[in-house]
C-alpha cells in the first residue's frame, strides 16, 4: 500500500509539477514591497484596521493571484518588470491577458499608492510639478477640484490619476477595475483608490469624505520625484 501511494505522489508530481504555484521564493515570483509607515501612521484620515486589511489581504490577494499566472509562461515573465508588462497588454500571453490585467493592475497600483502616501504628507507640491500643474489647471484648487470630480463620479470601482500622458503633459484619468494607465501609454504619477475596500471601514457610503481626507497625506515630494522621471 505504502509503495502505491508514493508511487501515486510521483506520478502526481510528474503531472502536475509544471503547474505549481510560484511562491515567494522563486525567482520570477513578484513580491508587495513592505509598507513604508506603520498601519496607524495616517491617522485619523485612514485607519489602522483600514490599512492592515488593505495590505496585508488585498494587495497580498493581487500579488498572489499574479504569481499564480506565471507557471507554463516563464519565459513571457522572465526579466520584466510588472511596469513593462503592462505597458505592452498586447504582447501579453492571451489565455492570462486579462488575469494579468487585472492582477498585474492591482500589484502594481497597490505599489505605488502606498508610496505616494504619508504620515509627512499633504499641502501642496512645490518645484517643478507645482509650475505644471499651475501652467497645466490654473491653480492648485482647480487641479484638486477637477480630480475631486473624477473620484466621486466615478461609477463601480477604479481609481483616478494624475498621469504625464504621451504628450509628457500632465492629464488627469480614472481607470475602472485595476487598469493601469501604463496600459494606456502613460506614467502614473499619482493615484486615489477608490475601490470601497480603500475606506468603507471608516467612512462606509461617504466617498467624498474619504477623498477630502486623503489629500492630508499625500506625499508631494514622491509625486514630484515621479513627474521628474517621467519628463526626463
Ligand atoms: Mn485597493
Amino acid at each position: 500500500m505504502k509503495k502505491i501511494i508514493i508511487g501515486f505522489a510521483c506520478l502526481a508530481t510528474l503531472i502536475f509539477g509544471g503547474y505549481q504555484r510560484v511562491d515567494a521564493s522563486s525567482e520570477l515570483a513578484f513580491t508587495k514591497p513592505p509598507l513604508p509607515y506603520a498601519y496607524d501612521a495616517l491617522e485619523p484620515y485612514i485607519d489602522a484596521k483600514t490599512m492592515e486589511i488593505h495590505y496585508t489581504k488585498h494587495h497580498q490577494a493581487y500579488t498572489d493571484k499574479l504569481n499564480a499566472l506565471i507557471p507554463g509562461h516563464e519565459r513571457f515573465f522572465k526579466g520584466k518588470t510588472i511596469e513593462a508588462i503592462l505597458s505592452e497588454p498586447d504582447q501579453i500571453p492571451a489565455e492570462i491577458r486579462q488575469g494579468v490585467i487585472d492582477q498585474g493592475g492591482g500589484f502594481a497600483n497597490h505599489n505605488l499608492f502606498w508610496r505616494i502616501l504619508s504620515p509627512n504628507g499633504g499641502g501642496q507640491p512645490t518645484g517643478v510639478l507645482a509650475e505644471a500643474i499651475t501652467c497645466h489647471f490654473d491653480t492648485f484648487d482647480t487641479f484638486k477640484e477637477t480630480l475631486n470630480k473624477e473620484l466621486t463620479s466615478l461609477f463601480g470601482s477604479g481609481w483616478a490619476w494624475l498621469v504625464v500622458n504621451e504628450d509628457q503633459q500632465l492629464e488627469i484619468i480614472k481607470t475602472a477595475n485595476q487598469d493601469s494607465p501604463l496600459s494606456l501609454g502613460k506614467t502614473p504619477i499619482l493615484g486615489i483608490d477608490v475601490w470601497e475596500h480603500a475606506y468603507y471601514l471608516k467612512y462606509q457610503n461617504r466617498r467624498p469624505e474619504y477623498i477630502d481626507a486623503i489629500w492630508n497625506v499625500i506625499n508631494w515630494d514622491e509625486v514630484s520625484k515621479r513627474y521628474e522621471e517621467a519628463i526626463k
